[in-house]
């Protein structure tokens, strides 16, 4: 947890921002490598949760994939250390720029999610005289039980190829000069907690590769995914990568050329930030304490687009409890951190930590009101 003297020996920057925990990240990053490397797994960094250029560089350092989902994050990518080896491309509309791009990237493996978009692939691919390595997403319709936003996996979601026209993309992908068929690709949703939601999907896989197998077409990677949820309510745990892990390692029917990747997200950087906010009123309501703040929806959208609980900590008071609810500045009701949550008496000029917002918090952060950005701040920053 981030401690007045961590925040104050930046000499009071000016709040909003983000703050990484650079050692907090690096013990994720080791749990992450050494659970996984017990089954010889691949796990790519999902860019889109956090493409802060000194968490990419960081997560590049400790020899992760990068899973990316724009032209953009595979510029940045590269320029972090990436190797294009080691990218994957996916994404429900990928534009022919981006797939160009890609191309001319030698990027591994392009996730691809209906046969209009393997057409337009293999049309690029052939006039740049290359071939595409492409892995077929497939709806594996496994339920996640989380929030409706973040559920991708079930039927009449727009992610992913139906079974009903794996057929036709699976013979297209296998027909097309400008295309290679590598492989599956599954990813169920977000923020999953249930792990039996991942046993599922192992069952899932395993159908399929049975599906494969018995039409005789060869696949290696069996892409399965992101979705590791993390602890909010206890934000300086590390997510559970060694019962992840063991559960594709133990469930998969895997054969000795199968190459498995991981895309986790979330799971790698968000415990690793916190978002660092000044309180600038505290005002009395009819049944509850406001304690206004100078972050708002703007540099945080989790709580107010997912109903998402954030655990916040003043960390320049502890003295007694009150409850306050905790509200950002933008001129919208759904902007609030937190309802009628006990605190320590908090004033004007208490900083308070938002904590779990190192993954989809500063990546997600608009201008709207034409507000600032907010920073970033790592913990080991040379002052
Ligand atoms: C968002 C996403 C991920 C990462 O999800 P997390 O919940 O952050 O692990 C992985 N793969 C795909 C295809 C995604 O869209």
């Amino acid at each position: 947890m981030p401690t007045e003297k961590d925040i104050r020996k930046f000499d009071g920057p000016k709040t909003p921002f983000y703050y990484y925990d650079t050692d907090m990240l690096n013990r994720t990053l080791e749990s992450v490598t050494s659970e996984s490397a017990k089954y010889g797994f691949h796990v790519h960094f999902a860019v889109k949760a956090n493409f802060n250029r000194r968490i990419m560089e960081t997560i590049a350092g400790h020899g992760l994939g990068a899973d990316c989902v724009s032209g953009n994050e595979i510029k940045l990518a590269l320029e972090t250390g990436f190797k294009p080896a080691d990218i994957v491309f996916a994404g429900v509309g990928k534009s022919d720029t981006e797939i160009g791009y890609a191309l001319d990237s030698r990027i591994f493996c392009f996730n691809c999610e209906s046969v209009a978009e393997l057409q337009v692939i293999n049309e690029l691919a052939v006039a740049g005289g290359s071939v595409a390595s492409v892995a077929l997403r497939i709806n594996p319709n496994v339920d996640a039980n989380t929030h409706s936003y973040i559920t991708t996996g079930i039927e009449d979601s727009k992610f992913g190829i139906r079974m009903e026209d794996l057929e036709r993309a699976v013979s297209f992908a296998s027909e097309s000069n400008g295309l290679k068929l590598r492989g599956m690709h599954f990813h169920v949703g977000s923020q999953i907690l249930n792990l039996n939601v991942f046993r599922n999907l192992c069952v899932r896989i395993n159908e399929m590769l049975n599906w494969f197998d018995s039409r005789g077409n060869f696949i290696d990677v069996i892409n399965v995914g992101g979705g590791l949820g993390i602890d909010h309510s206890n934000p300086d745990a590390l997510p559970p990568f060694a019962e992840y892990f063991r559960i594709f390692g133990t469930m998969l029917e895997r054969k000795p050329h199968h190459k498995i990747f991981f895309e986790l997200g979330r799971a790698i950087t968000g415990q690793s930030g916190s978002l660092i906010t000044r309180v600038l009123y505290i005002k009395e309501g009819e049944n509850t304490s406001f304690a206004i703040v100078d972050a708002g929806m703007t540099d945080l959208i989790r709580p107010s687009l997912y109903q998402a609980y954030h655990k916040i900590e003043n960390i320049t008071s502890a003295v007694g409890e009150v409850r306050y609810t905790v509200a950002g500045p933008v001129c919208e009701s759904a902007d609030v951190f937190a309802r009628n949550i006990p605190l320590p008496v908090t004033r004007r000029g208490d900083l308070l930590a938002i904590r779990s917002a190192g993954a989809y918090g500063e990546v997600m952060a608009s201008r709207y009101n034409m507000r600032d950005l907010p920073g970033s701040i790592f913990s080991d920053e040379a002052i």
